[in-house]
């Protein structure tokens, strides 16, 4: 277990990155923050920024931002993610195509199979 939390964008586990599919399960997990709890310097030297330590990527950022700012100004409790969220009913989808001078080529693609959502 890394010494980092998970990323609290609300959307995290939905969104269809290579990185956050589990092909046995057929599942789209969250993400961990970019950055370690303590905030460690990378071979840089350079310190992640505060935010770091709680989301993965900008849009995240962003998008627990969009979501929570009512929640601030009204006063009202946010939860913080504690586990990994996932998605269920995901599939990796190979298709074929007709290229350039008809030489065929792939493509692949994460898409959704069921309606069925899973929270854990
Ligand atoms: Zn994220």
């Amino acid at each position: 277990m890394p010494n980092k939390h998970f990323c609290q964008g609300p959307t995290c586990h939905e969104q269809t990155t290579a990185d956050r599919f589990l092909k046995s399960k057929g599942i789209i997990r969250g993400r961990y923050a970019y950055a370690t709890m303590d905030r460690e310097p990378n071979q840089w030297g350079w310190t992640p920024n505060g935010s770091d330590v709680y989301f993965c990527s900008q849009r995240c950022k962003f998008d627990w931002l969009s979501t929570n700012m009512e929640n601030i100004e009204q006063g009202r409790p946010i939860e913080f993610i504690r586990h990994r969220r996932e998605t269920g009913g995901y599939e990796k989808i190979t298709e074929e195509h007709e290229g350039w001078q008809g030489r065929p080529y792939k493509t692949h693609s994460i898409k959704r199979v069921d309606n069925r959502t899973e929270t854990d």
